[in-house]
């Protein structure tokens, strides 16, 4: 494996955890977000492992590389003696690789044959931002068959049971990237990490406007950076599942590690193409349909307009929030044809009450959370949208109500 894909360093050991861990009296809004069992665990697997493999799900979104990369430079400035590599199920857009650590990323789908020696290598296998093996494709098949300890961070319902050793799933929070950063705030360092690399802040003994948090954990600009990413944009900006008061102390925390927020949203959202801007112009003309009864819309995306307009992989991210801008719009559907097998990528989003990810789950074998779920339909387009209409009319009652 070429030593660019490889974030190790062979300095000296610090990985051994001499000290038991001392549990938080007091966490982040009078909650302790690990219990001491937790942190033992989490810490004798990681002094345990020397190959380390941290994986997110297929089609990685903001939450999926800002956690995996924020984690891998955390983990390699703890564990100093690990190799540590992020691999992705397969690629992921163009306005991501700007996140600190993502050009380190390796890709399964396509160099099966390098990558998968790295993952039968790994004596720990960190999981982000999925709560199941099959979200992960088929470099969940080569993870299932690979006997090794399992972290899971994530942040989505009905985690598969029994694929981790140690499970830190938290459906009530934003983002897998807001897990993690509780998670790496109420870790200790061991006394031996070495000072955060020149030129980045750090941020430990946090003290949010007058109020001191009794946190302990050490964090680093390139790593806050990584952190907000997933957090914007697994809320939209902060639009929605935010609002737990929680979500604007750690934001503060991060702001105190020296990140930028508006160069970041920048980076994300002001980064479309000329062929992007001009597909949304036309999606939203020709392509847009309302149920206007059913406070519902529909969009749907074939592979001869992905040719038609040049749109690339990634181009039609976020479009389907687009029409909840519509006065009462409660649905959003947007169906779109995937570009690498004959099925169609099925995108909800919602809002208030309405339950996207059971839609999902019922109609398209898919989940995700109550106001951004997704799933796939194996068959044709027009079939697919004869579902969909099979699907809001179950729920039509709940969608009619003004
Ligand atoms: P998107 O519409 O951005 O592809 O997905 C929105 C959310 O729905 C994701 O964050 C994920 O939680 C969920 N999701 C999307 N596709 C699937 C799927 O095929 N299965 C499951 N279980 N969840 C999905
Ligand atoms: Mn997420």
């Amino acid at each position: 494996m070429e030593s660019q894909h490889t974030i190790s360093n062979n300095s000296s050991s610090n990985s051994a955890v001499s000290t038991p861990p001392r549990p938080l009296e007091r966490g982040l809004g009078g909650e302790v977000f690990l219990t001491p069992e937790q942190i033992t665990l989490w810490q004798s697997l990681l002094a345990a492992a020397r190959h380390i493999v941290i994986t997110c799900h297929r089609g990685p979104d903001g939450d999926a590389i800002g956690s995996t990369t924020a984690l891998a430079s955390w983990l390699h400035r703890h564990y100093p003696e690990a190799d540590i590599h992020i691999v992705a199920p397969n690629i992921f857009p163009d306005f991501l690789k700007w996140i600190p650590g993502a050009n380190e990323i390796l890709i399964y789908e396509g160099h099966e044959e390098e990558v998968r020696p790295v993952v039968e290598a790994a004596d720990l296998v960190i999981m982000c931002d999925h709560g199941e093996l099959k979200r992960m494709a088929t470099l969940g098949d080569v993870v299932r068959d690979h006997p090794t300890p399992r972290i899971m961070i994530d942040h989505h319902l009905n985690p598969e049971p029994d694929i981790a050793d140690l499970v830190i799933s938290r459906p009530d929070l934003s983002s897998t990237c807001e897990v993690l950063l509780r998670v790496m705030l109420e870790i200790e360092p061991h006394p031996l990490t070495p000072p955060v690399r020149e030129g980045s802040k750090q941020c430990t003994e946090v003290t949010s406007g007058n109020k001191s948090l009794p946190l302990r954990g050490d964090l680093e600009g390139s790593e806050a950076t990584s952190i907000y990413t997933g957090m914007m944009t697994d809320t939209g900006a902060f639009t929605y599942a935010s609002n737990r008061p929680e979500i604007y102390e750690l934001i503060s925390i991060l702001l105190s590690c020296g990140i930028d927020k508006d160069k970041i949203y920048r980076n994300i959202f002001f980064t479309y193409s000329p062929n992007r801007m001009k597909l949304m112009g036309y999606l939203l003309y020709v392509k847009l349909d309302v149920w206007k009864k059913a406070h519902t819309s529909i969009m749907t995306f074939t592979n001869a307009e992905r040719r038609r307009f040049g749109a690339l992989n990634g181009d039609t991210e976020g479009f389907v929030n687009l029409p909840l801008q519509i006065l009462g719009m409660k649905l959003s559907i947007f169906l779109r044809e995937d570009t690498e097998h004959p099925c169609i990528r099925v995108s909800l989003r919602s809002v208030d009450d309405f339950p996207c990810n059971e839609m999902a789950a019922e109609f398209f074998g898919g989940g995700g959370h109550k106001n951004a779920a997704g799933g796939e339909f194996w068959g044709t387009m027009d079939e697919a949208v004869a579902l969909a209409k099979k699907a809001v009319q179950k729920y039509m009652t709940l969608l009619k109500a003004e």
